[in-house]
C-alpha cells in the first residue's frame, strides 16, 4: 500500500468509535494524505460485549462469511474492499483460519494487526475517550460508535435527529471446548467437502441427529426456559439472527433447512445413513482449542443452554467457553436523515458510518466505514465525493442504507430496518441470463464496474 501525497495544512477530520467502521474509516481518511482523529472509549469505557481495548474488537462469531466473489454478495465485497485498500480486509488475509468456504479469523491477531496499523499511521492521532457529544468546531465528523452507541452519545444523537433510535436483537452463540467434544460420534467436513480461502474441506465439527434426537431437542428448545424481556427490548429480531429457539417456534423443521441441514455431509461413522439434521460447530481461535455452534444464537437461560445443548450427539460432555447471549442494536432511520454521502441532512458537518446506519455485520459495517473515510477525505481535500456505482456491492449497501427504503420508522412494520449485503440489493441483469448464471454475473458486472470507478489514479491510490 502507498500513501498519496500529503496536502498541507488540512484539518483532521473526527472519527468517533474504533471498532469495524471507525477503524476502517481512519485509516482510508490517512491514506488520502488527511489527517484524522480517532477517539474510542475502550478500555475506560466499555461496552457491553466488547472484552478489550483493541481496535476492531469481533464481539460475537470469528467469521467475516463467505469468500466467494463469484457466487455470493459478501465474497464480493470482500474482493471490492481489498481493491479499495481495506485495512479490515488485510488484516483479516492475514489472519485467517481453516473454516470451510468461509473467510474466518483469528480475533485477537486480526484486532492486534490493526491496532498496530492505527498506531504506527502517522497521519491518525488516537485519543481514548468518551465523545458524548460532538463539539460545534469539529466541521468534519464521522460517528461510528456502532450498536452499543454509549448511552450519553445516543441521547445526543436522538437529540440532534430529532428520531426515536430502534432496537433490535442480536445474539451471541455458545463457544464450546473441542476437547470436551465426542470425536467418536462427530466428524470434521466442511459441507459439500468446501475448501475456502483457509480450509481444508473439513473444517467443521459436525454432530449427527437421528429424526427421534431431532424431535427431542425441538422439544427441548420449545419448553426451555429463556431470558425474560426487557421493555426496551420489546421489538421484533432481525431475521439474519434469529434465536435457535424462535426459529423453532417458527416450525419444527425450520432449524433442518437452516443451521441444522443435513446437506453436502456424509457421516463416515455411518456413511449409509443420512443423518435427519446435522449441528455444525467452526474453529474460534488460532490454537484450535474452542468451537462455536454455528448459528445456535440463543436466549435460553444458561442452565438450559447447557443441558439442552449437551443432548446434541457429540455434545453430551461438551464444556461451554461461552454461552449464548442477547444484545441490543441501536440504528437511525437513514433514508430518511442522510444524505447519499452518508451526512446528516440537517447538520452535514456530522457523517454517520457503520452499523449504526443500518447496514449489519462486520464486513459490511467496515465497507460503510471505508466509504465515509472515502467520502470525508475527499471532501476535506475540495473534491467531490465520488459515489460508487449501484452495480458494486459497495454501492447496493449504500443504496439500502440511504436510498433502499421510502418509508419512515413510525409508518409501520415495514419501516427501514438492517440488512447484510445480498444480491437482492444490486440492480438486475439485463433479460436472458440464465438463473444459474445470474449471481456470477452480476459479481462479474460489479468487478468491472469498480474498476472503471476506481480510474487509474484511484487504482494506484488504493494498492
Ligand atoms: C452482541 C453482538 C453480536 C454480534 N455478532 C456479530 C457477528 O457474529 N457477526 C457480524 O458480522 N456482526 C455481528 N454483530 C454486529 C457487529 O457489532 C457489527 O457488525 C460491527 O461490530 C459494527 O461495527 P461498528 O464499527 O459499526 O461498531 P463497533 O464495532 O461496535 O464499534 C463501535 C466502537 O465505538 C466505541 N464507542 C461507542 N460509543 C462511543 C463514544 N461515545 N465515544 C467513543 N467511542 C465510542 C465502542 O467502544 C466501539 O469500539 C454483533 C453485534 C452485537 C452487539
Amino acid at each position: 500500500m502507498t500513501h498519496l501525497q500529503r496536502p498541507d495544512h488540512l484539518k483532521p477530520i473526527h472519527v468517533v468509535g474504533g471498532g469495524l467502521s471507525g477503524s476502517e474509516a481512519a485509516w482510508q481518511i490517512a491514506r488520502r494524505g488527511v489527517p484524522a482523529v480517532l477517539h474510542e472509549m475502550r478500555p475506560d469505557r466499555s461496552t457491553a460485549v466488547h472484552k478489550s481495548g483493541q481496535f476492531a474488537e469481533l464481539v460475537c462469531s470469528n467469521s467475516l462469511r463467505s469468500d466467494d466473489a463469484e457466487g455470493s454478495a459478501i465474497g464480493l465485497l470482500h474482493a471490492e474492499m481489498r481493491r479499495l485498500g481495506s485495512l479490515v480486509m488485510h488484516a483479516a488475509d492475514a489472519h485467517k483460519l481453516p473454516a470451510g468456504g468461509a473467510l474466518a479469523v483469528d480475533r485477537e491477531g486480526f484486532a492486534a494487526a490493526i491496532t498496530a496499523a492505527l498506531e504506527d499511521e502517522p497521519r491518525i492521532d488516537i485519543r481514548r475517550e468518551e465523545i458524548l457529544e460532538p463539539p460545534p468546531d469539529w466541521d468534519s465528523v464521522i460517528i461510528a460508535t456502532g450498536p452499543l452507541t454509549s448511552p450519553a452519545l445516543a441521547d445526543a444523537i436522538r437529540a440532534l435527529t430529532g428520531e426515536t433510535a430502534l432496537a433490535f436483537f442480536d445474539a451471541i452463540a455458545p463457544i464450546v471446548h473441542r476437547e470436551s467434544i465426542d470425536c467418536d460420534v462427530t466428524w470434521f467436513q466442511s459441507r459439500y467437502d468446501k475448501a475456502g480461502p483457509a480450509g481444508s474441506g473439513a473444517d467443521y465439527i459436525n454432530c449427527p441427529l437421528t429424526r427421534g434426537q431431532y424431535e427431542a431437542f425441538i422439544d427441548a428448545l420449545l419448553a426451555g426456559e429463556k431470558i425474560a424481556f426487557h421493555d426496551f427490548e420489546a421489538t421484533p429480531y432481525f431475521d439474519g439472527c434469529l434465536p435457535i429457539e424462535v426459529m423453532a417456534e417458527r416450525g419444527r423443521e425450520t432449524l433442518r433447512h437452516g443451521p441444522m441441514k443435513p446437506f453436502g455431509l456424509t457421516d463416515p461413522h455411518r456413511p449409509a445413513v443420512k443423518p435427519y439434521a446435522v449441528a455444525q460447530l467452526r474453529q474460534d481461535n488460532k490454537l484450535g482449542t474452542l468451537f462455536n455452534m454455528v448459528g445456535f444464537q440463543t436466549k435460553l437461560k444458561h442452565g438450559e443452554q447447557v443441558r439442552i445443548f449437551r443432548m446434541i450427539p457429540g455434545l453430551a460432555k461438551a464444556e461451554f467457553a461461552r454461552l449464548g447471549g442477547l444484545h441490543r442494536n441501536t440504528f437511525l432511520n437513514s433514508p430518511k436523515l442522510l444524505d447519499e454521502t452518508l451526512r446528516l441532512k440537517s447538520m452535514p458537518r456530522l457523517r454517520f458510518s457503520g452499523q449504526i446506519t443500518g447496514c449489519e455485520g462486520y464486513v459490511e459495517s467496515a465497507a460503510i466505514g471505508l466509504l465515509a473515510g472515502r467520502f470525508a477525505a475527499a471532501e476535506r481535500r475540495g473534491e467531490r465525493p465520488r459515489l460508487p456505482p449501484p452495480t458494486t456491492a459497495h454501492g447496493a449497501l449504500i443504496g439500502h442504507i440511504t436510498g433502499g427504503h421510502i418509508e419512515t420508522i413510525d409508518a409501520g412494520p415495514r419501516s427501514f430496518q438492517p440488512m447484510n449485503i445480498n444480491f437482492g440489493l444490486f440492480p438486475s441483469l439485463a433479460s436472458g441470463v440464465a438463473r444459474s448464471a445470474k449471481k456470477p454475473a452480476i459479481c462479474a458486472r460489479a468487478l468491472a464496474d469498480l474498476e472503471a470507478w476506481l480510474g487509474k489514479a484511484a487504482l494506484h491510490a488504493a494498492e
